[in-house]
């Protein structure tokens, strides 16, 4: 079927492509100088379960997730405003200090 060999082509070319791109990407972003606006709040939604049940005979009992839940993850991003570059981070650390007028 030449209809599927021209298709094979192109995503090989579009695969080509998409790797230069990451290359080009990864190395502008390595050379950039940052400049991250504030981080924001983006909490990772984990799947959990909601609860369980035993199975298994005799000594080999084991739980079994009953279902799932989503739950968010504290996690804070930010992205650079020259390359886009988005870093993911899970920890705080205090970065101010304010006058403590004791109220
Ligand atoms: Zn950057």
């Amino acid at each position: 079927m030449s209809g599927t060999i021209n298709k094979i082509q192109e995503r090989d070319e579009l695969k080509r492509q998409l790797e230069s791109l990451d290359n080009q990407i990864v190395n502008e972003q390595k050379n950039c100088s940052h400049d991250f606006p504030p981080a924001k709040y983006d909490p990772e939604i984990e799947r959990v379960p909601s609860g369980y049940k035993m199975e298994g005979h005799g000594s080999d009992v084991y739980p079994v997730a009953t279902g799932y839940m989503d739950k968010d993850k504290p996690r804070w991003s930010r992205t650079c405003k020259k390359c886009g570059k988005t870093e993911y981070t899970y920890t705080q650390k205090p970065t101010e200090y304010k006058p403590d007028f004791g109220k």
